[in-house]
């Protein structure tokens, strides 16, 4: 299974927030689309993730004060993407390996997804289930 076809299911609509939007702005971001994480862009470039693990661990740091901080401060430069035609399995082995939730999806440098965990174990389950009913068939000779 592919990565595009996951975006088949969920489309190509990506949340994302300037590097000077406020934490506080972030977080009515995440809780209205109900995510967890939102791309970082300047002009349609991605410069960074900001999930809600960030803002934890930067109000644990910084305090209260965190909500009027750019996101800018808390997010992660150093974005692992991915591409349409990567495997499903191999984008979920990298975000096991690395302990994050969310891949952006890239084509010529732009946006055009992001996938979640939540995408990738709904996406293996439903091959595992196919396999499942094929050898069934299989066995029952249907
Ligand atoms: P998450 O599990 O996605 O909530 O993110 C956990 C941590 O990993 C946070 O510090 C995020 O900024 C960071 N992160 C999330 N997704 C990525 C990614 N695709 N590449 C690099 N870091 C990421």
């Amino acid at each position: 299974m592919l990565i595009a076809a996951i975006l088949r299911t969920k489309g190509s609509e990506v949340v994302s927030v300037a590097p000077e939007t406020t934490v506080a702005a972030l977080l009515t971001e995440l809780s209205r689309h109900n995510i967890g994480a939102a791309a970082v862009a300047v002009d349609d470039t991605l410069i960074g993730i900001v999930s809600e693990r960030d803002v934890v661990r930067g109000l644990e740091r910084r305090g209260p004060d965190l909500l009027t901080a750019p996101v800018a401060d808390i997010m992660t430069a150093n974005v692992h993407t991915c591409a349409t035609e990567d495997a499903v399995e191999a984008v979920g082995e990298v975000m096991t390996l690395r302990r994050f939730r969310h891949v952006p999806v890239l084509t010529d440098g732009r946006l055009v997804g992001i996938v979640s965990i939540g995408d990738v174990v709904k996406s293996r389950l439903r091959v595992l289930e196919e396999d499942r009913a094929q050898l069934e068939a299989y066995i029952h000779g249907g």
